[in-house]
């Protein structure tokens, strides 16, 4: 029984969308359809429909995203914004070693740099898709599906009922089923290391995104509303090791105890086990197609990306806009969704590209090459950021 619809509203368009996993890409996309008359629904599976985890950046690429689906001023709102992009560099003592400015596309409209709760974010959007109607299942999966190539699609929940629809969308992140039920076991690769995340209260002083630069690991300071902030640490973990929960707050300050300067006084709050996170740092590398027949995949399921330049997010919003914009001109028909893949693959693969190559220069151990990096940030860091920007505000 259906009973946990959040919505069931009149559905719009001809056209229907089964988007299955209801994070940011499946938000986006049911958001963006919406917009143009699509209708679609979400089937998701966390009965709860809310995401743990701490915080999320957004730059000024994504947050253009989050403009254009209408949830901005609620994620400024509950959000911190950074107006002047401020990145301020540090060695593990405290010492400054540069500053960099990330730029916006739209200024005094969108900020260059956005801190919020992951849960603020989904609440942001969950909000649009609710507004504007999507039906949304929780608690179920989609256990089953067949694109018989000529008619609808037609899938199976794990409650046993069944319907049909015209494009069925894995956004179901980087563990995908449905990347598995398309391409086979593509499974993520681990990189090497893992990132430690915990929340704090902020420092009334911090108006700035901090980013610490260690040995063998980098330690992040970034503001999440007028109140909260988390600590967000790279440590390089060869041997993949699987901590238990109730020993991530020692071991997670036993790991970063040599940083100082605007450290110093927050690892001794790292406490609590439920306000600690340790995430194995994992990416898909999935060539193209991303789809076959009627079934597509978007997001983190198609091209999951290592976290350090803050954009695996951001592709995921894209990702939905673009695809509902797509299929708005050109239909619902595997030359739409064929063509996504294609328009997308390059700038995913880039900023997979870039944020491996940031996350291997953080992972340095020998001091040479740190203080080598250190030079190359002071002497080049500004121009990568504007760089790289330059390629987001392009066009995707
Ligand atoms: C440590 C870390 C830090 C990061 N920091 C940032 C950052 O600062 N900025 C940024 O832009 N990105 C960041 N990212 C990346 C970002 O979190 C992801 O790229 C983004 O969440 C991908 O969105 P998605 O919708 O594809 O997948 P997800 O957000 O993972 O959503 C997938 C959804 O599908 C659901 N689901 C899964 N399987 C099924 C199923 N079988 N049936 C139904 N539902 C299912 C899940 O419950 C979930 O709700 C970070 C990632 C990590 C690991």
């Amino acid at each position: 029984m259906l009973c946990d619809d959040i919505v069931h509203a009149e559905l719009v368009g001809v056209m229907k969308l089964a988007i299955v996993g209801g994070g940011l890409g499946g938000c986006a996309l049911a958001i963006a359809a919406a917009q143009r008359g699509i209708s679609s629904v979400i089937v998701e599976k966390d009965p709860g429909w809310t995401p743990l985890s701490s915080g999320i950046f957004l730059y000024a690429n994504g947050l253009d995203s989050v403009r254009k689906l209408g949830a901005l001023d609620d994620v400024l709102a509950n959000g911190w914004s950074s107006t002047d992009g401020k990145n301020i560099y540090y060695d593990q003592n405290g010492d400054v070693i540069a500053e960099t400015h990330y730029p916006t596309s739209m200024p005094g409209v969108i900020p260059p740099i956005v801190g919020i709760m992951r849960s603020a974010l989904h609440k942001a959007l969950a909000a649009r898709v609710k507004d504007l109607g999507v039906r949304v299942i929780i608690g179920r999966e989609v256990t089953r599906f067949h694109d018989s190539g000529t008619g609808p699609v037609d899938f199976e929940l794990s409650d046993g009922q069944s319907e049909t629809c015209d494009v069925l969308v894995g956004a179901d992140g980087i563990r995908s089923s449905f990347r598995r039920a398309l391409f086979g076991p593509i499974e993520p690769e681990f990189t090497g290391f893992g990132t430690w995340r915990s929340l704090h209260e902020k420092p009334k002083d911090l108006n700035a995104k901090i980013m610490m630069m260690g040995v063998g690991k980098r330690l992040g300071i970034m503001p999440l509303s007028d109140t909260m902030m988390y600590i967000y640490a790279t440590t390089n973990e060869p041997d993949n090791p699987r901590y238990p929960r109730e020993l991530m707050p020692s071991i997670m300050q036993e790991k970063l105890k040599e940083f100082g300067g605007p450290a110093t006084n927050l690892l001794p709050q790292i406490k609590d086990p439920e306000a600690v996170f340790y995430t194995a740092v994992e990416e898909v590398a999935l060539g193209l197609p991303w789809a076959k027949g009627r079934v597509v995949l978007i997001g983190d399921a198609a091209h999951a990306s290592t976290p350090y330049m803050g954009q695996g997010g951001a592709m995921a919003l894209e990702d939905g806009l673009i695809l509902a914009e797509m299929l708005a001109a050109s239909g619902a028909n595997p030359e739409t969704l064929l063509a996504f893949g294609e328009r997308r693959y390059e700038r995913c693969k880039f900023v997979q590209r870039v944020s491996r190559s940031v996350g291997d220069k953080g992972g340095l151990e020998s001091a040479a090459d740190c203080q080598q990096r250190n030079i190359n940030l002071r002497e080049s860091g500004q121009q990568d950021v504007d760089n790289f920007y330059k390629r987001m505000f392009a066009g995707n």
